[in-house]
């Protein structure tokens, strides 16, 4: 649990640096960056929960709340099946600017 919150975090702080920098790799990065970091933050919840028991269900504790409130990050500021499909866009669209990948290939998976 604790490296992948690392690697949220490292993840986050890249897509900022990337941003500073003015680096057309942050649209890619920032969209691992919330697809990633949001899908963690469930996982480390639902472990929370499992932390307490049968008591991290219940309303009253208010522990289950912090699910509700994570699972709204992989929907919102663009669902987490999309930000994937603009990380993908962005990926190919950077690999066609190399020359990796040519552009009737790009055009045609994009
Ligand atoms: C609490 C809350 C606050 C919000 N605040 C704002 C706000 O301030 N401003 C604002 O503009 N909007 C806001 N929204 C709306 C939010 O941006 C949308 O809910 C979000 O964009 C997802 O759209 P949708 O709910 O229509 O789901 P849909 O677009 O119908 O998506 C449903 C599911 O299908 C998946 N999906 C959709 N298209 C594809 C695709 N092409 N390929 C693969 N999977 C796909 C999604 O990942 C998702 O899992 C808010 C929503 C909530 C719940």
């Amino acid at each position: 649990m604790m490296a992948e919150l690392m690697t949220a975090r490292y993840l986050v702080y890249l897509a900022a640096y990337l941003a500073d920098q003015g680096r057309e790799e942050f649209k890619y990065v920032a969209s691992l960056a919330k697809f990633y970091t949001t899908e963690v933050a469930e996982k480390i919840v639902s472990k929370a929960i499992d932390v307490h028991g049968g008591v991290g269900v219940i309303h009253e504790t208010g522990i289950e709340r912090f699910l509700r409130d994570v699972k709204i990050t992989e929907i919102y500021e663009g669902a987490n099946n999309i930000q994937r499909l603009v990380a993908f866009r962005q990926l190919v669209r950077t690999l066609m600017k190399k020359g990796i990948v040519s552009q009737d290939i790009a055009k045609s998976i994009t």
